[in-house]
């Protein structure tokens, strides 16, 4: 097995000025192997999104180290970084952040777009993402005519487009009921196995988290098994 992540000791205080920190993460160490499903589970306010943000270079960290394939993420200079996670990694959302006045179709290519690469050399692979998520027939679509699952959908396709290696996944039933929350859960499960998707999502809801390999637990901050 090949670590995919890794974090040492990290750390995350957010500066609230006035002489005020808060540490929300207070030391973690974790890591994730090739191919694995991992949930970590605890409850709101415990530093998961924090964590996840920190491993999707969407915020800084204080202390410690992240790995992403065995280099370390703070030794990168900031262009080398962001070519890499555009590479690496797919971020899906609660709320989804799809793009309103976009169709379906050119919210999952819009990564691409903001790369500056041609569309046109991914319409194969469009056509196989919209297939595998179910998409197929909602293609021309905008988000206020999809239901909350379908939206999901177009979330996780977005995040397939570049065929990252490893989906980082923030709440992602969240705002689901549970019938729309089990298909979204199946999915991400088909996209770990068939795909071979390095998946790490973060939840407080048991349930979501049984569809994972593994759980860590989160509380104050801090991981436990
Ligand atoms: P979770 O995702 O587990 O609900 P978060 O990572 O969102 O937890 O938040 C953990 C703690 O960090 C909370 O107390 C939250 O208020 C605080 N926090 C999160 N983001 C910020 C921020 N940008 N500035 C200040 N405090 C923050
Ligand atoms: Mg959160």
């Amino acid at each position: 097995m090949r670590t995919v992540v890794e974090t040492i000791n990290l750390c995350k205080t957010f500066d609230m000025g006035r002489n005020n920190k808060v540490q929300v993460l207070k030391g973690i160490d974790f890591s994730v192997s090739n191919g694995e499903f991992v949930s970590i589970m605890g409850p709101s306010g415990s530093g998961k999104s924090t964590l996840l943000y920190l491993l999707g270079g969407l915020d800084k960290t204080t202390s410690g180290k992240i790995k992403i394939n065995g280099k370390e993420i703070s030794s990168m200079k900031d262009k080398e970084e962001s070519i890499m996670r555009r590479r690496d990694m797919g971020f899906i959302f609660q709320f989804y952040n799809l793009i309103p006045n976009l169709n379906v179709e050119e919210n999952i290519m819009l990564p691409l777009v903001l790369d500056g690469k041609k569309t046109k050399n991914y319409r194969d692979n469009l056509d196989a993402i919209l297939e595998s998520t179910g998409l197929i027939e909602r293609r021309l679509y905008r988000p206020s005519e999809l239901s909350g699952g379908q939206q999901q959908r177009v979330a996780i396709a977005r995040a397939l487009i570049n065929d990252p290696e490893i989906i980082l996944a923030d709440e992602p039933i969240g705002n689901l009921d549970s019938k729309m929350g089990n298909e979204i859960m199946e999915l991400l499960k088909k996209i770990n196995i068939e795909n071979k998707k390095t998946i790490i999502q973060v939840t407080h809801s048991i349930e979501s988290s049984k569809f994972g390999d593994r759980v860590v637990n989160m509380k104050d901050g801090e991981l436990y098994d």
